[in-house]
């Protein structure tokens, strides 16, 4: 126990009289236990019994205070997975009158946060599921500060990745195991219990096919300020940061920015999932992009070193696999190229084409898929969670080795998927090439990638509306309007605004596009009939404003 009480500071009585008289309080967010985060005073966790303990007294507080449905099916997720029932979290009350015949409680003066790592042996989940969670987690809570504390109560050891985890605060974060070392009873001054969901972008098929989270709410700019974070942690100086540097100094620096070389990446798997003509491969795309092409791989780098690599680099390509979530470190305007292994179709996997697609994250990407089964090399014969099928039934094993497309499956056991996903590959050269020269929209360009703007429109201001009756079936009707408040401040490339026309009592409505901030509509327009008109303003084709009040035209 000496780690905690080194740096406690507290008052050891002073901290037991307020738990006996006040006992545990309770403060949540959230409507369900799916997006719930609960803060904490004097939360405790007994070892022994390996449960978290509330303690009743006359002032404690409980919100939600949900009775028994605390337990359908429980409080909170304490992972960032959506309700997966290895990973919910609950507590066991007791009166605060039992802490008398309880072991001496040891308290954690630290602001905790306490949570389930999903999976911390693969760098996908370890990024997707843990570290981006946590690290906004840690933003949305002040007091989850560079000193917080992280326990993890998944209950697995460090695993590879521990060191990332430690970027996240200055402190080394606990493991389950190591809870019991600190006594019998542990009492939490302060803690956030669970996990901020808001940063992940990914389903991974517990109950529907794998594929992109139906509400996306995390754009490239959260998850690019992210990396540039762990990058300082890491004592990484991004391209971005050299480039700043060069900016202010003198000008043989800038210079030397100006030759920074243009490079491709081949980030390689050496145990599983190989590709087969790697040295084949590099050639050829040093040899298309005239550029110089460095592999990496996690069994012979350390991760930092990696990181280092692809933030400068302009087209990153691997197998699909965990490594390929590095593509958050790559600069604006770089390429992902994602290859897949035969009998896999792209379209089903897309963590890293979602990743690279979020609004703002400034990344092309490419799909490749081996379509030559005499260039795929699969692995029967090996354990069935590296695609080994030997244990199943021959009928079965057949039907698997003859399929040319793994059908839509739940996570995580589907020997077929196993199967060809851990299939080896010997990339066929020239369709790789093809596909490129197809997909690649312009060629990949660090230089010339600033941030594209994400500023939205305001409403547009005064709209009006005045019509004419030309005849007995003729009318007009104009519509009129400012331009938003906040375009006086803004470079916008394109302003464009969207009106919608509907005849009063209709239910179809009549959409236009128009550059300026008048138009006279005569076409379909009827004498002493009543229309609503909607407006709102458009930046760059994609940036929508909000529609101003609506405006009922009489003709
Ligand atoms: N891994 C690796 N080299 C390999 C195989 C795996 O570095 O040859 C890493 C991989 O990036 C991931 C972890 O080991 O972090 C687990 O790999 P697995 O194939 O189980 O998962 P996947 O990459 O398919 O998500």
């Amino acid at each position: 126990s000496q780690e905690l009480s080194e740096d406690a500071h507290i008052d050891y009585h002073a901290a037991l009289l307020a738990l006996q008289e006040h006992g545990t309080r309770m403060v949540c967010t959230g409507k369900m236990h799916t997006d719930r985060i609960c803060r904490f005073d004097y939360l405790c966790y007994c070892s022994e019994a390996e449960e978290f303990v509330f303690f009743y007294s006359n002032s404690s507080v409980m919100l939600p205070n949900l009775g028994p449905r605390r337990f359908q099916p429980a409080l909170l997720d304490l992972s960032s997975v959506e309700d997966h029932n290895t990973q919910y979290f609950n507590f066991l009350e007791l009166p605060a009158g039992a802490l008398k015949f309880m072991p001496k409680p040891v308290f954690v003066p630290d602001v905790t946060l306490i949570l389930n790592r999903f999976n911390p042996d693969n760098l996908m989940h370890v990024f997707h599921d843990d570290l981006l969670p946590a690290f906004y987690t840690m933003k949305q809570y002040l007091d989850l500060d560079d000193e917080a504390r992280l326990v993890f109560m998944e209950g697995w050891g460090e695993g590879p990745y521990f060191d990332l985890y430690r970027l996240l605060s200055s402190k080394q974060p606990l493991l389950k195991e190591q809870l019991r070392n600190f006594g019998k009873l542990m009492c939490f001054t302060k803690s956030y219990v669970g996990l901020s969901k808001m940063t992940t972008w990914y389903q991974y098929g517990f109950v529907q096919p794998q594929g992109p989270k139906a509400n996306i709410l995390v754009s490239g700019n959260e998850v690019r300020q992210f990396a540039k974070a762990m990058m300082e942690k890491m004592n990484i100086t991004g391209p971005e940061a050299a480039a700043k540097e060069a900016e202010g100094a003198e000008e043989e620096k800038g210079k030397e920015k100006e030759k920074r070389e243009d490079y491709i990446v081949v980030f390689s798997r050496s145990t599983t999932r190989l590709i087969l003509n790697e040295a084949e491969l590099i050639m050829a795309l040093a040899q298309e992009f005239q550029m110089r092409v460095l592999t990496v791989s996690l069994e012979e780098q350390s991760f930092a070193s990696i990181v280092q690599v692809i933030s400068g680099a302009s087209m990153l390509f691997s197998m699909h696999g965990a490594q390929l979530v590095t593509s958050l470190f790559l600069p604006r305007g770089a390429a992902v190229v994602e290859l897949f292994p035969y009998a896999v179709n792209p379209e089903q996997y897309t963590p890293y084409k979602t990743l690279a697609s979020l609004p703002g994250m400034d990344l092309q990407y490419v799909s490749w898929r081996n379509t030559m089964e005499e260039n795929t090399v699969p692995h029967p014969d090996r354990p069935w969670d590296q695609g080994g099928i030997v244990h199943l039934e021959k009928e079965e094993q057949e039907r698997i080795q003859t399929s040319k497309d793994v059908p839509r499956h739940l996570c995580c056991r589907n020997p077929e998927w196993l199967y060809r996903i851990y299939q080896d590959t010997l990339v066929d050269i020239p369709s790789l090439l093809e596909v490129l020269k197809e997909s690649l929209k312009t060629r990949p360009n660090l230089k010339r990638s600033k941030a594209a703007s994400t500023v939205h429109p305001g409403r547009v201001r005064e709209p009006q509306c005045r019509t004419s009756v030309q005849a007995t079936n003729e009318a007009k009707l104009t519509v009129s309007w400012q331009i938003p408040w906040n375009l006086k401040f803004l470079k916008v490339r394109e302003v464009k605004y969207e009106v919608w026309i509907q005849e009063q009592g209709e239910n179809t409505y009549m959409p236009y596009i128009l550059p300026q901030q008048n138009y006279t509509f005569s076409e379909n327009i009827k004498p002493f009939t009543t229309y609503l008109v909607w407006v709102r303003c458009i930046f760059n084709k994609s940036l929508l404003g909000p529609f101003a009040d609506v405006l009922m035209c009489r003709t």
